[in-house]
């Protein structure tokens, strides 16, 4: 029997990993449409755009080593067709045949769709090779104008300041990471930014980008002309579920799959940015963009590839550094009724609590990283709490996680 995997990222490779780890000893084949062998993404936007990582440290484990592992690795193929009766995977160079198929196969980034989006000078940032036009451009860019105050934009916005350039965040919200994080941390970063030298303009529109043969000036809706030699996009991710429709596979907002990861098809199998799959944290469907979520989801499908039953029940977890700060968030916050503030914004240091019925359901930390893991047991254990013990800086939130999840 073969397992295929298609999408050799975080997730396609620890699917991979797992099924070699848990004793399946038959082929494994892991497909990728990049040249390069499995690497971290997370640090395109940070170490890697500073210079203080380069490209080799990136990959996780060279060909020779998973090949040492048993697992075959086919790099720059494209997975083009999916022939659920045949059994088979359609690539660049010919046909490869599955019992069971995995697809890991990711996220694209949203394109800006308004005239000159298209011009020279205008990125991205999902892989490597954006990541090495990126920093390129960067080098010799004055005016940076990112477009999309979220995780890519002020990761990349903190970066860029820091070189000595003119930037310019404009993000269509009335706060930066609203989808992501409370309103108070919003405006900690929004400050923490500004602070920098980084401008922001919130609720902004995109009329154009302008320029002859490479972008000079972003136009907003009100008018405004911002000169530009440097354009970035970042305002979010769509999945890649192309292939897996087209092979009647059912995609609403990524595949869709059970608790254990497995299609309709009981031979399909998803995980990662792609897979739109129940999550008892969201109290429905969803789909997740982050390292936790490709490693434990990918987890969970290798065990059910090999028909072990455990449900992915893993509590979302994700990190960004901005700046000296470092951004820390557990659980899912689209249904908090209230937000408890613990620690000093003040002395940069603080915990915001998101509460459901007395629960907490999701956490963001700002520097400091005890008081996260403090959290993070308490959105798993999803047990009530008492709103004014959580601010108070008296109550030892240790003991008070370990007391209620007991
Ligand atoms: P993101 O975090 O979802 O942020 C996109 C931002 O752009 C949102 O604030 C969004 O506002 C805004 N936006 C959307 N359309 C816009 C428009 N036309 N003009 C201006 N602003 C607009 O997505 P991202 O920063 O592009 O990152 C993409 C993915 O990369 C993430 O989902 C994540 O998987 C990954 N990533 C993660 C990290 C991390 O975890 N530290 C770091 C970098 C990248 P609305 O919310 O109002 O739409």
């Amino acid at each position: 029997m073969a397992i295929v995997i298609l999408g050799a990222g975080q997730a396609g490779l620890q699917i991979a990993t797992s099924v070699r780890q848990k004793g399946y000893t038959g082929k494994v084949v892991l497909i990728g449409d990049e040249p390069h062998p499995p690497y971290q993404r997370p640090p395109l936007s940070k170490a890697f755009l500073k210079g203080t990582t380069d490209a080799a440290s990136l990959i996780f484990r060279p060909a020779e080593a998973l090949a040492a592992q048993g697992i075959d690795l086919i790099l720059g193929q494209k997975a083009r067709r999916i022939d659920r009766i045949a059994k088979t995977v359609e690539i660049n160079d010919g046909t490869v045949s599955y019992e069971k198929l995995a697809l890991a196969l990711g996220a694209r980034p949203r394109q800006l769709a308004v005239p000159g989006a298209d011009l020279e000078g205008v990125y991205s940032l999902r892989g490597l090779a954006d990541g090495q036009k990126l920093m390129s451009a960067l080098t010799s860019a004055n005016n940076v104008v990112i477009v999309g105050g979220g995780f890519i934009g002020l990761e990349v916005a903190a970066t860029a300041v820091a070189a000595g350039k003119v930037v310019t965040v404009l993000e269509a919200g009335p706060r930066v990471m609203a989808r992501a994080v409370a309103p108070q941390i919003s405006t900690w970063f929004d400050k923490m930014h500004r602070d920098m030298g980084t401008r922001i303009v919130t609720s902004a529109v995109i009329a154009w980008i302008d320029g002859t043969d490479h972008v000079k000036t972003v136009t907003l809706g009100d008018g405004e002309v911002i000169a530009a030699d440097l354009v970035l996009v970042g305002i979010g991710a769509v999945p890649n579920t192309e292939i897996a429709a087209e092979a009647g596979l059912e995609c609403p907002n990524g595949v869709l799959v059970d608790a254990v990861g497995r299609t309709a098809d009981s031979d399909i199998f998803a995980a990662g940015d792609c897979a739109f799959h129940p999550n008892r944290f969201a109290g429905s469907y969803v789909r997740l963009e982050s390292v936790q979520n490709a490693i434990d989801q990918s987890k969970t499908v290798a065990a059910a590839m090999l028909d072990e039953t455990a449900s992915y029940d893993a509590v979302p977890w994700f990190w960004s550094d901005q700046g000296q700060a470092k951004l820390q968030t557990t659980g899912l916050p689209f249904a908090a009724e209230r937000h408890v503030v613990r620690g000093d914004p003040e002395a940069g240091k603080f915990t915001v609590f998101h509460l459901k019925s007395g629960r907490v359901i999701a956490a963001d930390s700002v520097n400091s990283p005890s008081d996260h893991m403090c959290a993070r047991r308490m959105v798993a254990g999803g047990i009530p709490l008492i709103p004014e013990a959580l601010a108070d800086p008296a109550t030892d939130l240790k003991t008070l996680a370990m007391q209620r999840t007991a």
